[in-house]
């Protein structure tokens, strides 16, 4: 199992960092301020709150249709985290949703990028306050299996599937198709010869765009999507052949990404293959729709700037295409906290560990970094909290996420100086759910809360509830 300890150690090494504990007390408001500040320093800079994102004219809709608390923007995410906890009944986890926040990301986006259509990606975070708060703005969705579909149905029943929806997945199953095409979603996404005889049989009238592969200085960024320029010009003439309805490209640039020569580049070549689509060697279409998919950054305002330049450049407004985007990530990081409990602790820890243990400890070890269970023999106190690897935090490996963690006391305390090596465990009986195992905290009790902000992405769209554990409930809260 030599591969397995080592792909665990790595992930292990990549968690919890720049850990600030947080205010544990409400009218210790100095405190409260000082602390956040320390956080705050540690991540980047809130974007989503300008004179273009307020949102008080929405108030009716968040607090009578979406159930949400008004915050005023003053109040710390401290005393939000307070507040809900005191309001809570259980010692189940839970999240804190700023519902607000995704509308302010959508009025961002308008200012910055008004040429280009954002379709949500469901994916991202399928969960139907999003979809419900996001439809109310006449923003679209990308969904890309039948599931995704139902959800977004279920939630918007009236919503206009040819205009609002499409399939963006280039490789898809004939019943999803089906699917969709009954559904009457128009578009959808091919990048291979064998897709497009599926489409042909399934969904002949659908309108089809190529998704190219990115690459940059000549070397492929992506294996399992995309077509090349040799790839796209046989699916151009096999389209003419088939009689099918292309008209245009899309991309997927892959997470976060602030790179601008991959932008560029990618933005030529589809430029490249809308010239080479109007020849009369490649059929003759007349592209009119480009998609510029998803992975844009939280961090958003330079890129789009950047982006706007671009498209501006190769695709001019008087020529007409309309634009498209995929954005998931940038709508919903930031907009959600996770607060757990401290559901059972073990202190003293090291103080117990065996003679034989530590001999045998010297015999494995590679390196005192690498020897995670070297590192959580060694730790003073081990927390177990009601969320971990296999809910939120799995994003820890899937999305290579860093968590930023505050605690919280339940019973007002004299802040002790004393930190202690801890580590986090999650609730389930696996020993790979571990969430740190080398974090300075103070001393914490059982019934004490930990809590994480900017949760809003690929957290619980991947979680499981394996052994019985998942984080259900949801606050709701949106600031003017
Ligand atoms: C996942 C995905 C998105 C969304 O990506 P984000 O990084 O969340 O913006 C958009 N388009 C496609 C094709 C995707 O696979």
């Amino acid at each position: 199992m030599e591969g397995n300890q080592q792909i665990t150690s790595k992930r292990q090494l990549k968690l919890i960092q720049a850990v600030k504990a947080n205010d544990d007390s409400v009218e210790n408001s100095l405190a409260t301020t000082s602390r956040n500040l320390q956080i705050i320093n540690h991540q980047d800079k809130d974007e989503s709150n300008n004179d273009y994102t307020y949102v008080g004219h929405l108030e009716d809709f968040f607090e009578n249709e979406m159930g949400a608390y008004h915050v005023g923007n003053e109040v710390s995410n401290a005393s939000i985290v307070r507040h809900f906890c005191s309001q809570m009944k259980t010692d189940d986890a839970f999240y804190i949703v700023d519902l607000s926040y995704f509308v302010k990301r959508y009025l961002q986006w308008l200012h910055y990028l008004p040429r280009v259509k954002p379709y949500y990606a469901v994916k991202c975070n399928p969960n139907k306050f999003i979809i419900k708060t996001l439809a109310h703005q006449d923003i679209g969705f990308d969904c890309a299996s039948a599931e995704e579909l139902d959800l977004v149905l279920a939630t918007c029943p009236s919503i206009n599937c040819e205009k609002k929806i499409i399939y963006s997945h280039p490789c898809k199953p004939i019943s999803h198709i089906k699917y969709f095409r009954q559904h009457h979603v128009q578009m959808t996404v091919i990048d291979n010869e064998d897709e497009l005889f599926k489409i042909k049989e399934h969904w002949s009238d659908a309108k089809v765009l190529l998704r190219l592969k990115i690459t940059k200085n000549g070397n492929s960024m992506s294996t399992k999507f995309g077509a090349n320029q040799y790839q796209i010009i046989k699916l151009l003439k096999l389209a003419k052949q088939l009689n099918i309805n292309l008209v245009g490209c899309s991309f997927h640039v892959g997470s976060q990404c602030s790179d601008r020569n991959l932008y560029e580049q990618t933005l030529q070549f589809a430029r490249k293959i809308f010239d080479l689509a109007t020849t009369e060697e490649c059929g003759g279409f007349k592209f009119t729709i480009l998609n510029i998919g998803g992975g844009f950054p939280v961090q958003f305002s330079e890129v789009a700037e950047m982006i706007q330049d671009m498209i501006d450049k190769l695709f001019p407004e008087e020529e007409g295409i309309q634009l498209m985007s995929e954005p998931g990530r940038y709508f919903t990081s930031e907009s959600t906290m996770l607060i757990c409990n401290i559901i059972a602790r073990r202190t003293h820890n090291k103080d117990y560990s065996s003679e034989e243990e530590e001999e045998v400890e010297c015999h494995t070890r590679i390196t005192k970094e690498e020897d995670e269970k070297d590192l959580i023999r060694k730790a003073d106190i081990l927390y177990y909290i009601n969320d971990g690897i296999y809910g939120t935090f799995n994003a820890i490996i899937f999305d290579q996420k860093l968590f930023y963690v505050n605690y919280m006391r339940k019973y007002m305390k004299k802040e002790e100086e004393q930190e202690y090596k801890s580590v986090i465990f999650g609730p389930t009986c696996d020993g790979i759910d571990c969430i740190s195992n080398s974090i300075s905290l103070p001393l914490l009790n059982i019934g004490d809360y930990l809590w994480f902000s900017n949760v809003g992405s690929y957290t619980n769209s991947c979680a499981t509830s394996f052994n019985g554990f998942k984080t259900k409930k949801y606050f709701f809260i949106w600031r003017s």
